[in-house]
This record gives C-alpha cells, structure tokens and sequence, in this order.
C-alpha cells in the first residue's frame, strides 16, 4: 500500500517560517510527555515561575513580556524532543545576561545541572562574531563548540536564535542585517552538523529573508509560479512511482516538496543560472519500512526513468559525518528536465529532519540486529566511546569536537585558531615575522602576562613590541606553533652565522697584522681563489664563518695560502692575553662590544648578568663566539663556572650614548595602579620600559606581585638611582636585580 503526503505548506508569499502561537507551561509539559522525557512537574513549574519573576516587567521589541520569549524557547527544546534540563535551561536561558539573577541562586534553587547549562548558554552569547570571511566564520564556529562544556547548551542557544529570527522584524534594520548574517554564517552550519536540517533550513531561509529580501521575493513569486504551471507534471511523477513500487510490492510512502528557497537559491549560483533555467525545485522523498526496500525501490526508479550518471549516492552504506542516511538519484524526466528522489527509511527520515534532537528520544530496541539504529547508534558509541543505556549516554552527551584547539582574538576581533597550550609568542609569529622577533610581552584580556602563558579559548591578546628587539633561544622551549619555532630557529642560526662570520673575519684579520700584511693584500693572494674552491667555499664569508664556528684554525687557513716568507715574517708576539687590560667600546645596538687592544675581539655582554657601564666586569674568551663580559659579581663567574685560562681583563671604554637593558624584579603589594605608578617613575627618570612582565605564580593569594622590568640605563649611577626611587615608592616591598646562575 503506498500512502502519498504533499507538503507544500512554504509555497506561500511572506516571511519563511510561520509563528507559532501563545503556548504555556501546559504545553512544554505536553511536548515532553509525548516525547516521553522523564520530568519533575513541581521543578519545572518553579524554574517557570522564576523565569517570569525575574524577567518580571521587562518587554521585548515586539511590546510582549519578555519571557513569552525564554517559554518559546523552552517548548521548541521539548518540541525537539530534547529532556527536561534542556527546557529548564531554555526557560532561564536569559536570566543571567538580562535579570540580575546569579549562578549561586541558579545552583541553590535548581542544581548544578541546570546552573551550568544556562551559564554554558550564557558564555556563548558572549563571544562577539566580527569579521566575515570563510575562514572567518569555520573558526568561530569551532571556537563556540570548542568552549561548550554540555553540547546541550548549543542546543538551546540554537532554540533561541530560532525563536529570536522568526521574530526579528522588531529590531531597527542595521541589527536584524548583523543578526541574520552571524546566524547564516555561524549558527545555521553548526545545526546542519548536529543534523538538525529542519532547524537549518528555517534559521538559514529567514536570514536569506531578512538580508536579501528583494532577492528572496523574487525566487519566492517565482517558484509559486512554477508550481501553479507545474504541479500536474509533479503529479504525474508521483502518480508514477506510486503504480511502480506497488506493482514491484514495496510498501513505502510518497513525498514531494518545494525545495528550501534558500538552498535553491545557492544552487543557482553556484550553476550561474538565472529563474527561468530552474527546474530543480521540487524534491521526492521515498519513504520505506526497511533498508532492504531502500535498494529495491532504487530498482524500480531507475526501471522507470533514466538516472543522470554521477548522480546516484549512496549515504545508507556510507553515512555524512552528521548520520545522515539515503540514496539519492537525479532522473531524466519530461523533456530532459532532471529531478530528484530520496528514498530512505522512516528512522532514517526522521534523524534526516531531527539529527541529534533524535537521539533524545531513541528508545532501545531489542531486536537490533542489522537495524540501521543499531548500525547508527555503534557510530555514536564510536564517536563518543562510552555507552550503555542509550537514553543516559544521550543525557549525558557532551561533545568536545575540537579538543586539540584553542581560539584566541586579536583587539580587532579577528579569530585565530592554535594547538593547545600555545603562547602570546605563537600568536604573534601568527599575525607577523616581526611581529614576533620584536615582541618583548604580551596583554591578555587587558593584563600584562609572561610570554609563556597558554592562551585559553576566547582570550584576546595583544603583542606589545619593541623595534630592534630579538628573539632569544629560551622561546624555543615554550612556542608550541611550528611556525613560530622555524621562524625563531631561522632567525637564530642567520644571527649565528652572521656573528661567527664577524668573529672569523677578525681572526683573519688579527693573523694578518702579525703577518704584516694587509687584508686588501690577502684578498688578492693567488693562492685564496684555489683555495676557497677546494674546501668548497662559495665565498669568502664561507670561510670566515667556518673559523668563526671553530671548524678550522685560522693558522691552519694561513699555512695553505701564504708564502713561506709571509709566514716567517712576524711582528713582535703579543702578551699573554690575560695580562693584556683591554677597553671595551660599546658598539652597535648597546649588546655587542669590541674588547679593544692588542688584536680586535669580539665582545658582547652575557645576557646572565646584563653589567652595565660603571660595574666592575671580567671577560672570558669563549669558543666561536668572542669574548662575553661578565659583572664580576655573577654568579656563573663565581662558581668558577668557566675555564680560568680563558680569562681576559676588560675595562670599560670612554663615554658612550649607548643604553643597557637591565632586568629588574620589583616586589610590590599587589593593587590597582601599581603598574602605572612603576611606569610613571622609571619615565621620569629618563629611561624607557622595554618589557614588563608579571608572574602570579608564586604570588597568587598573598596580596603580593611580582614584576619583572626591563629598563634601559646609561651606567651603573643612572641604575642605582632607579633603583632608589622605585624602592621608595608607595607599595613596593623590595627591588632587586635577578641574575641567572
Ligand atoms: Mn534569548
């Protein structure tokens, strides 16, 4: 027997989806009883009566009371076939953004359970959605359901977006654009992955009705027409697959529909045809009693009417991601104008309109075996690993789609997505290189934080840099983005390459002059070009680098391309170098300096001390890389950490312009203003705060903060005498100068 429905109900002018009438307390209950949801009547008629106190004498746009609103919501849940907290959160959904209600009095009044939803429904109506690319938009959507807890809040905000679109002509015009834009773009894909296609095709075909309503207008006259000439061809397929499937002995049921005009109208966009080229509108829907049925009504169409090639699909025997199942076919009808069956099982039918709202009300079956129920419920079980009674496990669904990552705004609202556990760092090597290499702290949600921070979903982050500034090796333990750890390591191993390079040339140089040669004569020598090819040196900085890293002796480099003469010929020795006192100039960005003296070294100051000028220092020739001068009150000099034959005496040079970045740990009691105060000071001093960080750490509860700041100074005298004033400062504890053992 095949029985035939005709659902043409959107075939009218107007907006897409009708309104539902004053619905009350009665009918949520009514909804849940025929959904067979487990309820506490004398619960829910509290959470009602406190939604409607609370909301009290607010009224939305449309001049209703404003919790006419929440109980819409709550009967479209239980109408869903959604359970019992699910309604309650859906009828205090918006208590906690619009009442003065709190969590604790949610908690005390109602348990956790509902407290939690309405807060995880809550957070989500936080997140701001700006900007409007594709990209844009899959990010946003995995930042909501990466923040939800119970994807049950998700649902509920889906009810609410629904109700608050089918009521949006109240709003002012630039409102009802911005809403209906976020919910194409975000809300109606999130309830496409849920498999809620009915809810998607409202939400989508009145945000179609809303942004574009000329367009929309039109398609709507247009398909109306189409029908009214039409709808005798549509009969006549009908009329034919109902004879077809009864002769073959099929039981199913018949449907056609018009098609959601907005997934038509993305059809013809996509195709690039214009009203006159559609005739894809109408949909026919084969419903059976089994999947065996499903294939052999497949038979008959295809017996009937021939299939366009490509064209079949088979989502029974491989579900979508949502669950969806069907065959679906393209025919060539009446004048070669194609159309399309679907032909899938009434359960299938119904987690096709309901997706994961179905699941609400599955009931268990006992008989299961190769039901696509069961095949469908393994899935979940896959999905979710971890159920025993279906309906529990359903309750209890919590969906973490996106574990792995975490979603963190610029200031200007854009959203990036990061593995978990990545920093400030990573987020500026996302934005820009440079960005990254100068980026000397960070804010998150407005407060100073260390560099190694993990973001957390929803922070907005702001990269505070300095021109001129470097990434250091230490970053590499904490960025967690690829990018941000080749971007690091490149910059790295060029400035490696570049120093060792510098440092190489020099040896060269110093060589030289013992030599009494020049380096303009050296460069000319017959023997270098020879030379430089053998060792495979492209150029000449190769191999100044290779002596820079230590591969090669310059003496070894000498003694292949000088003349015996030019090797006999020495100056006078040099003294032992620990005897020499070398004066060392500062040069090039305040970190480098050159040990003058005898023969030009390389010098640079240790980054464990950071000595500025007035301080006592002491140099230590290291491997490759210079001299690095040390306070000598540094610990690493202190515990005889480096070799003492290596050691150099160095002296400051002259006078210079140049300023030293110094670490200062500065102890205070932890209170607003603090940082304002700090910084107002060290201005005033004339020196500038390259970096500020503040680490809670250690201090979280004790009314304390610790704050690390990174200050330039001319000398030791400049130092001290900030030191001074910051140590006199209101609410500073203590003052001191961290040295990195
Ligand atoms: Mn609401």
């Amino acid at each position: 027997m095949v029985s035939v429905r005709e659902r043409l109900s959107r075939n009218r002018l107007g907006p897409p989806v009708q309104r539902r009438g004053k619905v009350g307390l009665g009918d949520v209950a009514a909804r849940l009883e025929a959904h067979e949801q487990p309820f506490d009547e004398e619960l829910l008629a509290r959470v009602f009566e406190f939604s409607t106190a609370k909301h009290g004498g607010q009224k939305r746009r449309s001049g209703e009371p404003y919790v006419t609103h929440p109980i819409q919501v709550a009967y479209t849940l239980a109408d869903l076939g959604f359970d019992a907290t699910c309604v309650a959160a859906g009828l205090l959904h918006d208590v906690l953004e619009d009442t003065l209600a709190t969590r604790e009095e949610l908690h005390a009044e109602f348990g956790e359970d509902i407290a939690d939803l309405v807060e995880g429904v809550t957070k989500i109506g936080r997140h701001e959605y700006v900007r409007r690319d594709q990209a844009q938009a899959e990010t946003f959507r995995k930042l909501i359901l990466a923040s939800i807890k119970d994807i049950r809040a998700i649902l509920v905000k889906l009810a609410d977006r629904w109700h608050n679109m089918a009521t949006l002509e109240h709003l002012p015009a630039e409102s009802r654009r911005r809403i209906a834009r976020e919910t194409l773009e975000i809300y109606a894909p999130i309830a496409r992955r849920l498999g809620m296609s009915r809810v998607q095709g409202d939400l989508e075909d009145l945000a179609f009705y809303h942004l574009y309503p000329h367009q929309f207008a039109e398609l709507q006259a247009a398909v109306g027409e189409k029908m009214k000439v039409g709808r005798r061809t549509v009969e006549e397929v009908r009329a034919r697959l109902a004879e077809r499937l009864e002769g073959a002995g099929i039981e199913a049921e018949i449907n056609y529909r018009v098609k959601r005009l907005y997934s038509i109208h993305g059809k013809l966009r996509q195709r690039g045809l214009d009203l006159s080229q559609l005739y894809d509108y109408v949909a026919f829907r084969i419903i059976t009693a089994d999947v065996r049925d499903c294939y052999a009504a497949l038979g008959v169409v295809h017996q009937t009417w021939r299939p366009v090639p490509g064209r079949i699909k088979d989502y029974i025997a491989m579900p979508k991601p949502n669950l969806y199942q069907s065959l679906h076919t393209t025919l060539v009808g009446e004048a070669g104008r194609p159309f399309e069956v679907q032909i899938r099982t009434r359960e299938m039918d119904r987690i096709a309109e309901q997706g994961i709202a179905a699941h609400w009300s599955y009931k268990e079956s006992t008989d299961g075996a190769g039901d696509p129920n069961i095949l469908w419920l393994r899935q979940l079980v896959e999905w979710q690993k971890e159920v025993k009674d279906p309906r529990a496990f359903m309750t209890a669904l919590k969906v973490d789609l996106y574990p792995d990552e975490v979603y963190a705004f610029t200031p200007k609202g854009d959203v990036l997505a990061f593995p978990l556990g990545a920093t400030p760092l990573d987020f500026a090597y996302r934005i820009h290189t440079d960005l990254g290499h100068q980026c000397t702290g960070a804010r998150v949600n407005g407060k100073l934080v260390p560099l190694k921070t993990s973001l957390a979903n929803g922070d907005i982050v702001e990269i505070l840099t300095v021109p001129g500034r470097h990434p250091s090796r230490d970053w590499l333990k904490f960025v967690r983005t690829t990018r941000a750890k080749s971007k690091i390591r490149h910059w790295l191993n060029t400035e490696q390459k570049r120093r060792s390079t510098e440092i190489g040339r020099r040896s060269v140089e110093r060589a030289l002059r013992r030599h009494k040669l020049s380096f303009k004569r050296f460069l000319e020598l017959p023997e270098l070009a020879p030379y430089l090819s053998r060792e495979g040196h492209a150029r000449i900085e190769d191999l100044f680098s290779a002596i820079g890293f230590g591969k090669v002796t310059v003496k070894q480099v000498l003694a292949k391309i000088l003349t015996h003469e030019q090797l006999a010929t020495e100056a006078a020795a040099p003294g032992r170098l620990r005897q020499a006192v070398e004066k060392i100039l500062p040069f090039g960005g305040g970190a480098a300096l050159t040990v003058r003296g005898h023969g030009d070294l390389l010098a640079y100051l240790a980054k464990c001390c950071a000595p500025v000028p007035g301080e006592e220092i002491v140099g230590y020739i290291t491997r490759g890389r210079g001299v690095s001068v040390h306070s000598v009150a540094c610990p690493n000099v202190q515990n005889l950490l480096y070799n003492p034959e290596r050691e150099i005496e160095v002296d400051w040079a002259g006078k210079s312009d140049d300023l030293f970045p110094v670490v200062l740990r500065i102890d205070t009691e932890d209170r607003p203003g603090i940082l304002a105060q700090l910084t107002e000071i060290i201005a005033r001093l004339d020196s500038n705060i390259l970096q500020m960080e503040t680490d809670t750490r250690e201090t979280r509860g004790t009314g304390r903060a610790s704050i690390d700041v990174v200050v330039e100074v001319r000398d030791s005298r400049h130092l001290e005498k900030i030191r001074e004033a910051v140590r006199e400062s209101r609410g500073v504890i203590d003052v001191v100068r961290p040295m990195r053992g």
